[in-house]
């Protein structure tokens, strides 16, 4: 995909700042499930909470394709700092840039974009996963307030986030129609953050319940229109597909360097595993489904760029890029042997690191429903 100089020259950058400032402490972060402050200071400093956020409200104003290249990058590095940003300037920020309006904007991009406060999307509860049209979140006005009740549980940076951007049922006799969307600050009276999960990857990034106890909103804070806020997360999570399966393919690529450089310097039997016909085989199959889950995602930006729904592209990137990155971290353990096991080589932790993208965003399941129901609707 062709990238202006500007979006190059930036994901040069964070090749640069990845090397020199989070390769470092990607082990530290992963053992002690935090990520430094100053690390986080760090990437506020280039700017990278800012990456959406338009020019004008002091962010970097990418587009699809520039938050997917950065995505790409940020997926060779630790997958909790990449979380942690991406999820920020991604489904816990475009939804405001969309659908806020100038005062929303005014109040909470700028924060957002320097860093300072960090974002949040609450969809999913105890009943309602794949199915979020179950959701039972309330939300009642009274006077000039909304009344939140009710919980969310999974939310990635919900431990540190100051904006929460939360979808509640504003009339529950018209079912996903009755689904609004709402700006929720952490200050808010009545709004409680849960302990942070412990996690079989992603360490480094927070995932916590959070719930709502007659918490109380301005009435100011609804995020578009009023019963619009399943249609609006729909939308948010299309996109996010896509830059997730953007990461996928920096993970996989990152693996696939990994796997040549070992089996160029490892010998047993007397060869060098790169001269085992096995073994390449697995690399080339590697290389494949790497290239071809990058093929889906930019049909995917395309699609999305033109201003069509996507929705079937994005689905479609999805599911095989984290399918994929599945098979490619299977794959580059096996190719490491006994190495690929220890904690030292890095691939452990990817192959569960990549085990969450097959969940999370919509399960892989969830993308083939979505796949299939589009192509019988068109048959
Ligand atoms: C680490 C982590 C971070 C997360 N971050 C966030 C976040 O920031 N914000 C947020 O709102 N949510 C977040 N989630 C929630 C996530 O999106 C859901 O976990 C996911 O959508 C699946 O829902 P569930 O866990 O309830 O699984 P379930 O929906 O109970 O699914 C269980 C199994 O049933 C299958 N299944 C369910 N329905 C169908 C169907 N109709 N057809 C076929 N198979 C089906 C699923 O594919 C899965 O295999 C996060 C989850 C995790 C684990």
């Amino acid at each position: 995909m062709q990238l202006s100089t500007e979006v190059t020259q930036l994901c040069d950058e964070i090749r640069r700042f990845i090397q020199k400032e989070v390769e470092p402490r990607s082990r530290w972060i992963e053992e002690n499930d935090a990520i430094p402050d100053d690390l986080v200071q760090k990437a506020r400093e280039l700017g990278l909470f800012g990456l959406t956020i338009p020019e004008q409200y002091g962010g970097i104003g990418l587009d699809l394709a520039g938050k997917c290249a950065v995505e790409e990058e940020m997926g060779k590095t630790n997958y909790g700092f990449a979380t942690l940003i991406g999820n920020h300037t991604g489904i816990s920020s475009t939804g405001i840039v969309a659908l806020g309006n100038e005062q929303q904007k005014q109040q909470y991009l700028p924060r957002m974009a320097s860093g300072e406060w960090l974002g949040c999307f609450a969809l999913t509860e105890a009943q309602a996963g794949s199915d979020p049209a179950a959701l039972r979140t309330s939300a009642v006005r009274k006077g000039d307030r909304w009344i939140l009740n009710g919980e969310k549980i999974f939310i990635t940076n919900a431990p540190v986030a100051h904006v929460f951007t939360v979808m509640a049922l504003t009339d529950k006799s018209k079912g996903i129609k009755g689904i609004s969307a709402f700006i929720v600050e952490r200050s808010c009276k009545g709004l409680a953050v849960g302990r942070n999960e412990l996690k079989m990857g992603m360490h480094g990034c927070t995932t916590a319940p959070v719930a709502f106890n007659d918490c109380e909103v301005p009435a100011g804070n609804l995020l578009g229109a009023e019963g619009m806020g399943y249609v609006q997360a729909l939308k948010t999570l299309t996109q996010g597909r896509v830059t997730l399966a953007a990461r996928c393919v920096g993970m996989m690529d990152k693996l696939i360097g990994k796997c040549v450089e070992y089996m160029k310097v490892r010998a047993q039997g007397g060869h060098k595993l790169a001269e085992y016909q096995g073994l390449q085989w697995m690399l080339a199959d590697m290389a494949v489904q790497r290239d071809a889950a990058r093929g889906l995602t930019e049909r995917a930006i395309a699609t999305l760029m033109r201003g069509e729904r996507g929705t079937l592209e994005a689905a479609a990137a999805k599911l095989y890029a984290t399918e994929a990155l599945g098979k490619v971290t299977d794959a580059a353990v096996q190719i490491h042997g006994g190495m690929g096991y220890m904690r030292e080589a890095g691939i452990e932790t990817t192959f569960r690191d990549a085990r969450i993208t097959r969940i999370y965003e919509g399960t892989s399941e969830i993308q083939r429903n979505i796949i299939a129901a589009q192509l019988l609707k068109e048959q």
